[in-house]
């Protein structure tokens, strides 16, 4: 993990050297300033769910048999949650590494769209289970040529946010058509959506629109993955706000390859 950190670190500080613009000057203060922003915001990732797990599991040991049953089974829910939120973090962190790594090869080969949104569905079940879920797929939708690795990662991540960041028991919906060359797929939610400003800004890694977004479950990360995956596959990634009622709407389109040979697909 402080491999990672390192990484991260020189990583945005190369970006920073590549503004060309900038007076030397200029340069050495932001470059400081983005390093001290990306150490403060790991540190505070890393430090909050871990003081929480100590204080559980030092309740649990110091106050055992003073303690009823189903307040040891929250402490140990708890431990647990917060466990599985560095997990997360720590994967997203070396996700994000290896994208500016340049390490992410995609492996194309020919996907059903809607097999890989159920996989990606399944795997949010348990996070989702609060809201409604709506699945519109155009029938006959062409194969693309997908990692479904990444895919689902990308998909699992919009999920995660529609269900974190819309309120319980409104609908989250995944929706998916062709249109001409391009296969779109869309995650649309009920919650209050996007302020305009923000919209391409949520692409940026530990960017958050609200400061209160920052105790929520999230990583800061969740959204920067989705883009560099998508690219990765030769599509692109975009938010908006929804035009029928309030709401955020992630768009993923996806080339359809050239030509189609039954069994593989040639691009
Ligand atoms: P996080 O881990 O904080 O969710 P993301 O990269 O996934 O990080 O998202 C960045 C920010 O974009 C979030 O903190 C939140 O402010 C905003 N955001 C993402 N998805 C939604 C959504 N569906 N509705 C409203 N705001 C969202």
């Amino acid at each position: 993990l402080l491999d990672a950190l390192a990484d991260m670190g020189a990583l945005a500080i190369e970006r920073v050297r590549l503004v060309e613009d900038l007076d030397r000057a200029e340069r050495a203060a932001e470059t400081d300033r983005l390093a001290r922003a990306l150490l403060t915001s790991i540190s505070h990732d890393l430090r909050t769910p871990l003081a929480s797990v100590l204080g559980s599991a030092s309740t649990l040991r110091d106050l055992d048999a003073a303690l009823p049953p189903e307040a040891k089974t929250d402490l140990l829910a708890t431990i647990i949650e917060e466990a599985e939120r560095l997990n997360r973090f720590i994967a997203n962190l070396l996700d994000m590494t290896r994208l500016e790594a340049g390490a992410v090869a995609p492996n194309l080969s020919a996907q059903d769209v809607a097999e890989t949104v159920d996989t990606a569905l399944r795997r949010v079940e348990r996070v989702l289970s609060a809201h409604r879920v709506s699945v519109e797929m155009e029938a006959d939708l062409p194969a693309l040529r997908l990692d479904p690795v990444l895919f689902e990662q990308v998909l699992v991540n919009l999920l995660d946010n529609a269900a974190k960041y819309a309120p319980a028991g409104t609908t989250v919906t995944v929706r998916a058509r062709r249109e001409g060359r391009a296969v779109i797929i869309a995650v649309l939610d009920e919650g209050d959506g996007l302020p305009a400003d923000a919209l391409e800004r949520v692409f940026d890694k530990f960017y958050r629109v609200r400061l209160s977004d920052r105790v929520r479950a999230g990583t800061g990360l969740g959204l920067a993955i989705a883009r560099g995956f998508v690219d990765a596959m030769g599509g692109t990634v975009t938010a908006g706000n929804r035009s029928d009622r309030p709401g955020a709407v992630f768009t993923v389109t996806l080339p359809v390859p050239a030509r189609t040979v039954p069994g593989d697909l040639a691009a």
